[in-house]
């Protein structure tokens, strides 16, 4: 049964016991590996996620994402590759609609074939491709709410009932837009994937994925996590859940601070362009505004002055690091690289930290004096 509760409530109390073990309000990092035989039904084992530092986990992540269940998994590609390989087998045929972050697209570049998947990239904005591309052995859509480095919001909706209407598995990955944003399930989606070493965990100390879905297809990825390994440890497990808590006070804030230098670098003359969901000119602006609670944290952008122009304007930046990651603490900026990203154009990515907005946009405003 999903929690009715307001999101920052669950983000709090949703999936903790009560009365809480043993009377502590913060549930206890339990190290254990192996634990008694205590009747029917498997003892816990760490590497099969059910010990039960792991197992409070799975049930503050389902209940953030309104889900029957859930599982954590080494990383985030774990979760995502946990979630595949539990739904294809060799001969099948994946839809994946999407540009797809560069490790999701890695994998199935240089893994699918030899696994005997086959795979499309499709458009994940125009469902007449999903159509021409959909074969009698496709068993599975895979797309991203955002995606990741060019921040685009595909027919969601439309994806989660295509799949419903085709017998496949719907996965979708969350990362970017995260629970408070948007929840894949309440549109239909089967399994939603995170990489929760991103705002999850939001505070870039640990490695940590998650997929949250119905008790059988969770059942079926909690499998294949055990069987290659591929599990998250107790001790992330409870660094994950402490992350959780602040979750919505967090992500609230890295989206307020991403429009704002959204806004400020829309209207910079130094700024070629700019592509955030929040802006009215973004072309999934009205499809963002019907389905998320909030745009997300990442706004990629082209300086004016070509690659030297980024260059020049990322020295120029003191307040956020350049580094590529994203849903920390910290405000992050780094440059994407057109071929590496599948893209047509080289493009510079924000992701929002917790600061203050006005000190990133006066940061922007000072680095781009120096570049115009
Ligand atoms: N999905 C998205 C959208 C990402 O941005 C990333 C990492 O950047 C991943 C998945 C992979 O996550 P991890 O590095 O935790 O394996």
């Amino acid at each position: 049964m999903t929690d009715e509760r307001r999101f920052d409530t669950l983000a709090v109390h949703g999936g903790e016991p009560r009365p809480p073990e043993g009377g502590s309000v913060v549930f206890p990092v339990h190290q254990g590996t192996v634990y008694e035989d205590a009747g029917p039904g498997a003892a816990p084992y760490i590497r099969l996620g059910t010990n039960p530092t792991q197992r409070h986990l799975h049930r503050r992540l389902a209940a953030l994402e309104g889900a029957e269940a859930a599982v954590s998994a080494a990383s985030g590609m774990g979760a995502i590759t946990g979630a595949l390989h539990s739904v294809l087998g060799t001969g099948d045929h994946l839809l994946a609609a999407g540009t797809f972050y560069g490790g999701t697209r890695q994998f199935l570049d240089e893994h699918a074939a030899r696994l005997g998947w086959s795979w499309d990239l499709v458009d994940p904005c125009d469902p007449g491709a999903w159509r021409s591309a959909l074969r009698p052995n496709t068993r599975a859509l895979l797309t991203e709410s955002i995606t990741n480095p060019l921040p685009r919001v595909g027919d969601l909706a439309g994806a989660a009932r295509f799949a419903r209407a085709h017998g496949l598995v719907s996965v979708v990955d969350n990362t970017l837009a995260t629970p408070v944003v948007f929840r894949p399930h309440e549109v239909g989606f089967d399994l939603v994937c995170h990489s929760a070493t991103k705002a999850l965990n939001g505070h870039s100390d640990i490695a940590a994925g998650a997929v949250t879905g119905s008790r059988e297809r969770i059942a079926r990825v909690a499998a294949v996590l055990g069987a290659y390994g591929a599990g998250l440890d107790p001790h992330a497990a409870f660094l994950l859940s402490r992350g959780l808590k602040t979750l919505a006070l967090r992500v609230g804030r890295q989206n307020a601070n991403a429009a704002a230098v959204a806004r400020f670098l829309e209207g910079h003359e130094g700024i070629a362009e700019v592509a955030y969901p929040g802006l009215p000119a973004h072309p999934d602006h009205a499809r963002a505004r019907e389905l998320f609670a909030g745009f997300g944290s990442v706004v990629a952008f082209r300086p004016a002055g070509g690659d030297e122009g980024a260059e020049s304007l990322l020295k120029g930046l003191r307040l956020a690091y350049r580094a590529s990651s994203l849903g920390g603490a910290e405000s992050l900026v780094t440059r994407v690289r057109a071929a590496e990203a599948g893209l047509d154009r080289d493009l510079v990515r924000f992701s929002a930290g917790i600061e203050a907005a006005e000190d990133l946009v006066a940061d922007f405003d000072q680095a781009l004096a120096g570049v115009v």
